[in-house]
């Protein structure tokens, strides 16, 4: 069976993989970046910012936790931003090492602005 699946977000990843597991031959098509909304924009970018501003919130309370701080606490918006791109790449890169591994280099198609159907 031959299948083509138009989006790299959670909903088409999954999709393609399953199908690849079952023996069809997949082709992905992304416009943009494997991960879709959820690992680029959405669940892990917003968890991430979440993760840091949950730390702020703990440190001020440390001295509750017996934690003495000396000096000022700053927040490093730059490292926030930096740590917040680092966690939604590596996934990224995750996906996609397991896209590849499990559609076995085929059907990798990946189109900005445009949507095509290759010859399957
Ligand atoms: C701010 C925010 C926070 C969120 N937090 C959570 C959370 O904590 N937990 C949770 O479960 N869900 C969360 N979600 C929801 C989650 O992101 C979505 O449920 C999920 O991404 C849906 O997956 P999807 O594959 O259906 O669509 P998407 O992730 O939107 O993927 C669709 C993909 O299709 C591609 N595409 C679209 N049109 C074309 C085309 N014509 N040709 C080729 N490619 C195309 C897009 O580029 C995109 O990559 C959040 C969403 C947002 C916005």
């Amino acid at each position: 069976m031959k299948i083509t699946i138009i989006g790299g977000g959670p909903g088409g990843y999954e999709a393609a993989i399953y199908a690849a597991k079952k023996g069809a031959e997949v082709v992905l098509v992304e416009k943009d970046r494997i991960g879709g909304t959820c690992l680029n924009r959405g669940c892990i970018p917003t968890k991430a910012f979440l993760a840091s501003y949950d730390t702020l919130e703990t440190v001020k309370k440390a001295e509750s936790f017996g934690i003495k701080i000396f000096g000022a606490v700053e927040v490093d918006y730059p490292a926030i931003l930096a740590r917040k791109n680092k966690v939604m790449g590596s996934l990224v890169r995750g996906i996609e090492f397991l896209l590849k591994k499990t559609l076995n280099l085929k059907g990798w198609e990946k189109h900005r602005h445009s949507v095509t159907f290759p010859a399957l």
